[in-house]
């Protein structure tokens, strides 16, 4: 049985007491069946553990793949590790237009990290421009060919894909029930083709894109839908709590 998730991605937003009293809210409501995750700005995280929620963990939405060094601004993946996190975020759409993170960043980001043993929340998804022209399902696979598929298969426990259409970030246009489970179809039959049936059957993908507790309920009923990385709606507990209850 694969795992189902609903992640928040807090981005850029909150004050340091905001994240915390959020952070507890959520927390508050006990929800069986669907692992939560926050991805917290990373300035938090270190006050977000000493908040009573043990079965929330907490993850950065970002890291530099170096352990230590003159990287003026970075956080390493060593230094998050030192603080008992677990679990990242790689390859969202955010920090590979506005930040210019490319392919092969992406996969050494990969890389590192699970060789450090944290879990990959790996994103991928096209931009408008990209669907429109149908060449969709090509440009994620080569996403995940490019970025990801040259893990070893015993690695590839310790990653969680997240589909998220660019076009459907922050906008308020959800993609339909159809459109995302024929992507995450796809993504499963590819990990079964470069992996195996059993690999494709136990990885969690996600789906993000403006999802939210009014249409939480018909994407999660797709079978290849498996939760989802929750933006905007993360930001408030009742809401991304009852995207939670919405298996
Ligand atoms: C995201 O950025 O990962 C995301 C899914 O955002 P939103 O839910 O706000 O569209």
């Amino acid at each position: 049985m694969r795992r189902k998730i609903v992640a928040g991605n807090w981005k850029m937003n909150l004050t340091k007491g905001e994240a915390l009293d959020l952070y507890h809210s959520i927390g508050q409501e006990k929800i069986d069946n669907v692992s939560r995750v926050i991805f917290s700005p990373l300035l938090f995280l270190d006050a977000l553990k000493y908040v009573e929620t043990p079965e929330i963990p907490i993850g950065a939405q970002n890291f530099f793949p170096i352990k230590e060094g003159a990287f003026t601004g970075e956080v390493s993946y060593a230094q998050l590790k030192d603080l008992g996190i677990e679990n990242v975020i790689i390859g969202h759409s955010e920090r590979r237009t506005i930040f210019h993170e490319d392919d092969a960043l992406i996969r050494q980001k990969v890389e590192v990290a699970i060789a450090a043993g944290l879990h990959v929340y790996f994103c991928c998804g096209e931009s408008l421009e990209v669907r429109e022209s149908g060449k969709h399902f090509d440009y994620v696979l080569h996403q995940l060919t490019d970025n990801l598929f040259h893990l070893e298969k015993e690695k590839f426990s310790q990653i969680t894909i997240a589909y998220e259409p660019i076009w459907a970030i922050g906008t308020g246009k959800t993609a339909t029930p159809e459109q995302a489970e024929e992507m995450h179809e796809r993504i499963r039959l590819a990990i079964a083709q470069y992996y195996s049936n059993t690999l494709a059957e136990s990885t969690s993908i996600l789906y993000g894109g403006s999802c939210k507790p009014s249409n939480a309920k018909e994407l999660f009923a797709k079978k290849n839908i498996d939760g989802g990385l929750i933006g905007g709606a993360s930001l408030n507990a009742k809401d991304f709590n009852n995207i939670a209850k919405s298996f």
